[in-house]
């Protein structure tokens, strides 16, 4: 588990589901930015950069296509209560 979710229950974080990158594996297709824009934009270089916080709800689809279509399974959803600020 990443050192980003709080387990602890009532702590006052946010509950919810981050997009995880693994930036050893990434090698820059830029399909993640292609499929979920509201979330992922492109560095100069063409790796992800990833915006902080839970995903919305509604953005929750287009994030799970974006995470199961990277061709090197860099990406990962990860639900649970974030503390606040630390979610990204
Ligand atoms: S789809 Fe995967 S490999 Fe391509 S930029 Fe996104 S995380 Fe990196």
């Amino acid at each position: 588990m990443p050192d980003r979710l709080n387990a602890s229950a009532g702590g006052g974080g946010l509950m919810g589901e981050i997009i995880e990158i693994d930036r050893i594996r990434c090698d820059g297709h830029g399909l993640c930015a292609e499929l979920l824009p509201e979330r992922i934009s492109l560095d100069d270089w063409g790796y992800p950069i990833l915006k902080k916080g839970p995903v919305p709800e509604n953005l929750s689809e287009l994030a799970r296509r974006a995470v199961d279509a990277c061709p090197v399974l860099a990406l990962r959803r990860v639900v649970g209560q974030f503390a606040e600020g630390e979610a990204s």
